[in-house]
């Protein structure tokens, strides 16, 4: 299993597979970010009305299933940040380094409160 992803290159193979189709003229942020948001609600389905008891043991063919619409999820970010000119790991970084001020783990462990209301 592959470790470490490769940003860059997944960048730049989005960017190929669009060219060759002709697909940048509908790739803007907008357009990117409702189709995201479209593939985001089909990962949701597959979670639909499961207990959490069953989202935890979803079969072969279900895993199959959420596995690509994951992807799907992904890709669009990925297409996303290279159509912005956002820098992923930059952004990882700031808003990991920020969830770590808002949720400092002596007030927010266990606890599923908003950052507000610690
Ligand atoms: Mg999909």
């Amino acid at each position: 299993m592959t470790q470490v992803i490769n940003i860059s290159k997944w960048k730049k193979r989005l960017s190929e597979f669009a060219k060759i189709r002709d697909w940048g003229q509908f790739h803007n942020p907008k357009n990117l970010v409702m189709a995201m948001s479209v593939e985001c609600s089909e990962l949701v389905e597959h979670f639909q009305w499961l207990t959490s008891e069953q989202s935890l043991n979803m079969s072969e063919e279900q895993m199959e299933g959420v596995k690509e619409e994951m992807a799907d999820v992904l890709l669009y970010m990925l297409r996303l940040s290279d159509v912005l000119d956002v820098d992923i790991e930059e952004i990882l970084e700031m808003k990991f380094k920020r969830n770590g001020e808002k949720y400092p783990a002596e007030k927010a462990r266990g606890s599923m409160k908003k950052y507000d209301k610690l």
